[in-house]
């Protein structure tokens, strides 16, 4: 921090880490050194070593070996060691949320939950380790078929920056429940909490060598290197829909099974019978959560004629009196954005914006102190946007909302459907047969009525078109990382 700097409530000095640490071992990486940095100051979180194409080998190589281990058929060890690696990341939770916060900006408020939300899902799959059944069934008089559950093998886990460690576990719990050996390669803004996270699983007694491996570096480099590899069975990928397809591509030039949670651009609908109270803060909760950073993010706000003025008037006026500031600060209700790059991202949005509609709110790069060394950006509201404005259409992944007008439920789902995204959606009403009807006609994974961003481990997310493809969380999340076997048994003498 510059002397005379003003002082920030809950910001202390920092001590860089240097990753991955001697006891590490799980981490593969020979290569160039590259850092991570807080968006909130632009001070050195971590400097970190990207693992070469030798790493990569390696850290296959001895997953595929722990493919042979007990890991795969002692459902009571996998559940041990998940559960245990749970309870360490409880017990943790003050330094990880510290560093969650310095490493991606979000407030710390949103670090404890992220954390507190890995935990309990890493709970739900240790229950579900123990329940990796198949199924048997008579196939005639004397033929029986026994359908069993198998681990995939190795499968790769790569994640995004906006909440890297929940969008870890999600992938990684139900991976390592069903019995497979994982190599994890984290966002390249984010490693020092993930790395740090899964040492506390590393550390967990029972978890064979190889379990569990990590590299670190680019996605274009690393990243592709790992998709490539001849030694992976699986990729659980969660990104950016333009690289989940370069992904699968590669993924199919070895036929390699994938896991798709991509990008979104969720509706969300405020009818005029809806509790406006209600919808208004549901639509800030739904736009400005990890200041606007999240895949299922409600950034186009949809709203009933009659209502539309009155909204849009009580939500600028909320979304001005928002404290944006260090997420270390507990006053701050939204962060910075997380990298120079997303931050100059959203301006140039705002500022397509601004020439083709009506800046209701925000819409401005924070500056003088303590705003300098960040990437701070107040939220914006647009109204009145043009069909065809790209504001609408693409995902911007910051505090952007737009809000655009229907005139009846047949309008509103023609808007809320014309996206190629499908990833979630927010329905605002007090008419139970509305919410159904609209609910069932909107194509998407998740669908919030009256409520937003409420995520429950027992129920399966995922996304419509091109949000994804498969389901995580639920049972459905555990079986993605699975593959039946059917074994049939003849009693007959002869076969002729
Ligand atoms: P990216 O797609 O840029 O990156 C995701 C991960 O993929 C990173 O680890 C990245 O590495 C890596 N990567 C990049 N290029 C390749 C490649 N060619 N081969 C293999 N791996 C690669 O996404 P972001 O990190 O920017 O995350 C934001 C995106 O994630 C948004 O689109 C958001 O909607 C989506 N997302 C989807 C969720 C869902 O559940 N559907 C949840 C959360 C986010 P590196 O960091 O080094 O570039």
């Amino acid at each position: 921090m510059a002397a005379g700097a003003p002082t920030i409530p809950g910001r202390t000095a920092w001590q860089v880490l240097r990753l991955p640490a001697a006891e590490h071992d799980f981490v593969h990486t020979h290569g160039e050194l590259f850092e991570s940095s807080d968006p909130a100051t632009g001070e050195l979180v971590a400097e970190l070593a990207a693992s070469t194409p030798q790493d990569v080998d390696a850290a296959v190589g001895v997953a595929t070996a722990a493919t042979r281990s007990a890991w795969a058929t002692d459902g009571e060890l996998r559940a041990r060691v998940l559960y245990g690696f749970a309870q360490a990341l409880r017990a943790d939770r003050d330094r990880l949320a510290e560093l969650l916060t310095r490493e991606q900006g979000k407030t710390i408020h949103e670090a404890h939950i992220e954390i507190a939300g890995s935990a309990k899902m890493t709970e739900y799959y240790a229950g579900l380790a123990r329940l990796v059944y198949g199924r048997s069934t008579v196939l005639g008089a004397e033929v029986t078929g026994v359908v069993l559950r198998e681990p995939v093998g190795v499968v790769a886990v790569i994640t995004p920056w906006n909440w890297p460690l929940t969008l870890l576990v999600r992938s990684l719990a139900p991976a390592l429940a069903a019995g497979n050996a994982t190599v994890v390669k984290p966002a390249s803004i984010t490693p020092a909490i993930t790395i740090e996270a899964l040492a506390l699983l590393a550390a967990q007694p029972g978890l064979p060598a190889g379990i569990l491996t990590c590299v670190l570096g680019s996605g274009g480099v690393v990243g592709e290197a790992l998709v490539g590899h001849d030694g992976v069975d699986m990729i659980a990928f969660t990104g950016e829909t333009a690289t989940g397809i370069r992904v699968m591509k590669r993924a199919a030039e070895g036929l390699r099974k994938v896991a798709l949670e991509l990008g979104g651009k969720a509706p969300n609908v405020v009818f005029a019978d809806a509790n406006l109270d209600k919808a208004l803060a549901g639509a800030e909760n739904a736009i400005f959560t990890t200041c606007g950073q999240i895949c299922t993010a409600g950034s186009r706000l949809l709203v009933e004629d009659s209502v539309h003025d009155e909204l849009v008037e009580r939500l600028a006026a909320n979304t001005n009196g928002l404290r944006v500031g260090d997420g270390l600060d507990p006053s701050s209700q939204l962060g910075p954005l997380a990298s120079p790059a997303q931050r100059d991202k959203v301006l140039e949005y705002v500022e397509r914006g601004k020439a083709e509609a009506t800046l209701v709110a925000g819409g401005s790069l924070l500056e003088g102190e303590p705003y300098d060394a960040g990437n701070f950006v107040s939220p914006a509201i647009f109204a009145d946007l043009p069909a065809d404005s790209s504001l609408i259409r693409d995902e911007i992944f910051g505090p952007v909302l737009t809000v655009q007008r229907f005139s009846d439920e047949a309008e509103a789902v023609a808007l809320a459907n014309d996206t190629e995204y499908g990833l979630a959606a927010g329905l605002w009403t007090q008419n139970l047969d509305r919410a159904w009807r609209v609910g069932r006609a909107i194509r998407a994974g998740t669908i919030w009525i009256n409520t937003y961003h409420h995520f429950y481990d027992e129920v399966e997310v995922g996304g419509f078109k091109r949000s994804g493809i498969g389901r995580q969380q639920g049972l459905e999340g555990l079986y993605e990382f699975t593959e039946t076997k059917h074994l049939n048994f003849d009693g007959k003498a002869s076969l002729w």
